[in-house]
C-alpha cells in the first residue's frame, strides 16, 4: 500500500468561507483535533491577511507538534517573512506559495505577462526555502493553464528547491479522467520529479472535489488538499471524510493508505459544526444525520436480518453513533417488533398490534420516531422525554412597524403558573426577555439560526441557538410554523438544560433589571 499524505485546509481554505469564522481559540482546538485525527499537514492560516491569523498560526505552530504546519503567502517577500515569523517555533513548518498561471488569471488578476510570473515563482521560492523546512508552491487556476507554460511555472519552483508542487482546480472546473491526465503529464515532464511530492487540491463547483482528487492519486498525487466537512470558497473543497473513506472502503482499488484515525472522522465533523455553529446536510456522505440511517420498510427488513445488505461501511468505523434505524410511517410491524426486541421488549400477538396502532398515531404528523420515543409506547406512555423544570404554557407577541414589539409569556413550573409581559426589539427578544423574568437566569444568545424544513409559507421553521448562561454554553432548538414561539421554546429548552446541569441547588431567581418592565404573577411566587 502507498501511504498517501493528507494536507488539511479546514483552517485557511476552509475558514476563509463565508460563515465559518473562528476565533485564535477555536482554531487551536480544532488543530489539536486534527492532530489527533492524524492529518500530516495542517495549513493553519494567511498570516499576511491579518494580524489576527498571524498570531493564530503563531499558536498552532507552539502548540501542535505531530503535524507540519503550513502557512500560505503570496509570491512577495512581505507575505513570506510574514509566514517564516508565524512558523519559527513549528516542529516542522511549511510555506505554501502560490501564484496565478491562467492567461485569464495573469492579464485580469495580477496584470502581468509571464516571463514576470516565472521570475516571481523562482525570486519568491528562493526565498522562502531559506525560511522553512520544506516549500510547497500552487500555480493558482493550474487547470486552466496552458500545459506547457504550467511545467515551467512548476520547474521554476522546482529548481529553487520547492519539494512540493500543488495543481490546484481552483475553480472546480476539471473532470476525473483531466484531471488524471494532468497529473500524469506534469509527472512525466518535470526534471527533479523524484524530490518532489505532487498534490491535488479540488474545489466542488460541480460536486467533482472528491472524485478529481481520487482521480489525481490514480496519475501520481501523494498528497491531496481537503477539509472537514468539505468547508470551503463557494461549492467549498474536497471532503476530507469522503477521501479517507473511500480508499478504506475501496482499499481493493485504490491501494493508499493514510494515518487518519478514522473513528474520529465523525466527532471531528461534530466538533467543526459546534465551533462554527454551520450543520452538516443530514444526507453528506460519511458524516451526515441521515448517513447511516434506515427509513424505508424494505431496507429495514434487510438491514435487521444482515447489515451489509445496505451498509457499505459501519457507523462505527467513522465515530459515528450506532445505526439509526428511523421508524416512520414507512416502517412494518416487523421492523418496530425487532427494534423493541433489540430495547429488551419482546411483544407480539394482540400486544404488538395495540403497540404497532399506538405507532402509527405517533407518525400521523409525519414525525420520525427514535428508539426513547418507542420504548415510551411499549410502556404504554406518550413519546417524551423527562419534564423540564420548566414548560412554556402561552406565548403572545405583536411585533410590526410601529416600535417596539411587545410579549406575553406564561410558564409554569412545579404547578405554578407564572406570567410575565416585556417590550424587546423585535418579537424574540421581547419573549425572551419575558423568559429571563420569570427564571432569572438570563441568557445571552450568541448563535441563532432560522431554517424551514419543508416548502411553502406556512413551513414549519427549526430554530436552533446557542446561549451563554453563568458563562457556560447551552444549545436550544424547537421546530414550528409560528417562528416567534419556536424561538421561546428553543430559548426556554436551552435555560432548562442549564438548570438541569445546576441540579439540586438552583439558585432562586433573581429578577433582573430587565424585569422591571415585566410583572409577575402570582405575586410575589418563586418557583
Ligand atoms: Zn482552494
Amino acid at each position: 500500500m502507498k501511504r498517501l499524505l493528507i494536507f488539511d485546509t479546514t483552517l485557511r481554505d476552509g475558514e476563509q468561507s463565508p460563515g465559518y469564522g473562528m476565533t485564535s481559540e477555536q482554531k487551536l482546538q480544532l488543530a489539536r483535533q486534527l492532530e489527533a485525527l492524524g492529518v500530516d499537514i495542517i495549513e493553519a492560516g494567511f498570516p499576511a491577511a491579518s494580524p489576527a491569523d498571524a498570531a493564530g498560526v503563531q499558536t498552532i505552530a507552539r502548540e501542535v507538534r505531530g503535524a507540519t504546519i503550513a502557512t500560505l503567502a503570496r509570491c512577495t517577500e512581505n507575505d513570506i517573512e510574514a509566514s517564516a515569523k508565524s512558523l519559527e517555533k513549528a516542529a516542522r513548518s511549511r510555506i505554501h506559495l502560490f501564484l496565478s498561471t491562467s492567461d485569464l488569471h495573469l492579464e485580469h488578476k495580477l496584470g502581468i505577462d509571464r516571463q514576470t510570473a516565472l521570475d516571481r515563482i523562482a525570486r519568491a521560492t528562493k526565498l522562502a526555502c531559506r525560511y522553512c523546512d520544506e516549500v510547497e508552491f500552487s500555480p493558482e487556476d493550474a487547470t486552466r493553464t496552458d500545459i506547457d507554460f504550467l511545467l515551467a511555472c512548476a520547474q521554476a519552483a522546482v529548481d529553487e528547491g520547492a519539494r512540493v508542487i500543488n495543481l490546484p482546480d481552483t475553480v472546480g472546473y476539471s473532470t476525473p479522467p483531466e484531471y488524471r491526465a494532468l497529473f500524469e503529464s506534469i509527472r512525466l515532464r518535470l526534471s527533479g520529479v523524484e524530490r518532489v511530492i505532487l498534490s491535488a487540491h479540488c474545489h466542488n463547483d460541480l460536486g467533482m472535489a472528491v472524485a478529481n482528487s481520487l482521480a489525481a492519486v490514480e496519475g501520481g498525487a501523494e498528497q491531496v488538499e481537503c477539509t472537514i466537512n468539505g468547508i470551503g470558497e463557494r461549492a467549498g473543497n474536497a471532503s476530507l471524510e469522503e477521501i479517507v473513506m473511500a480508499l478504506h472502503v475501496r482499499a481493493g482499488l485504490l491501494p493508499y493508505e493514510t494515518g487518519v484515525v478514522t473513528q474520529l472522522l465523525y466527532p471531528t465533523s461534530q466538533m467543526l459544526s459546534a465551533l462554527t455553529g454551520v450543520g452538516v446536510q443530514p444526507n453528506k456522505a460519511v458524516v451526515g444525520r441521515n448517513a447511516f440511517a434506515h427509513e424505508a420498510g424494505v431496507h429495514q427488513h434487510g438491514i435487521m436480518k444482515d447489515r451489509r445488505t445496505y451498509e457499505i461501511m459501519t457507523p462505527e468505523s467513522v465515530g459515528a453513533p450506532p445505526m439509526r434505524l428511523v421508524l416512520g410511517r414507512h416502517s412494518g410491524r416487523h421492523a418496530v417488533a425487532l427494534r423493541l426486541a433489540d430495547l429488551g421488549y419482546t411483544i407480539s400477538g394482540t400486544v404488538l398490534n395495540l403497540v404497532y396502532d399506538r405507532f402509527l398515531r405517533a407518525c400521523e404528523s409525519g414525525k420520525s420516531l427514535t428508539d426513547d420515543d418507542l420504548v415510551l409506547l411499549a410502556q404504554d406512555n406518550p413519546p417524551t422525554s423527562s419534564k423540564p423544570p420548566y414548560e412554556l404554557s402561552l406565548v403572545q407577541a405583536s411585533a410590526g412597524t410601529v416600535r417596539p414589539a411587545t410579549a406575553t409569556v406564561r410558564i409554569t413550573r412545579d404547578g405554578e403558573t407564572y406570567v410575565a409581559c416585556a417590550l424587546g426589539d423585535g418579537p424574540v427578544d421581547a419573549v425572551c426577555t419575558c423568559i429571563d423574568s420569570i427564571t432569572g437566569h438570563p441568557a445571552r444568545v450568541v448563535g441563532y439560526d432560522l431554517r424551514a424544513i419543508s416548502e411553502g409559507r406556512d413551513a414549519e421553521g427549526e430554530v436552533s441557538l446557542r446561549v451563554v448562561v453563568d458563562d457556560r454554553p447551552f444549545s436550544g432548538r424547537a421546530v414550528g410554523t409560528d417562528i416567534v414561539e419556536a424561538s421561546a421554546r428553543a430559548y426556554l429548552s436551552a435555560v432548562n438544560k442549564c438548570l438541569a446541569t445546576m441540579g439540586e441547588g438552583v439558585k432562586p431567581p433573581q429578577v433582573p433589571a430587565v424585569a422591571l418592565r415585566a410583572q409577575k404573577a402570582p405575586l410575589g411566587a418563586q418557583p
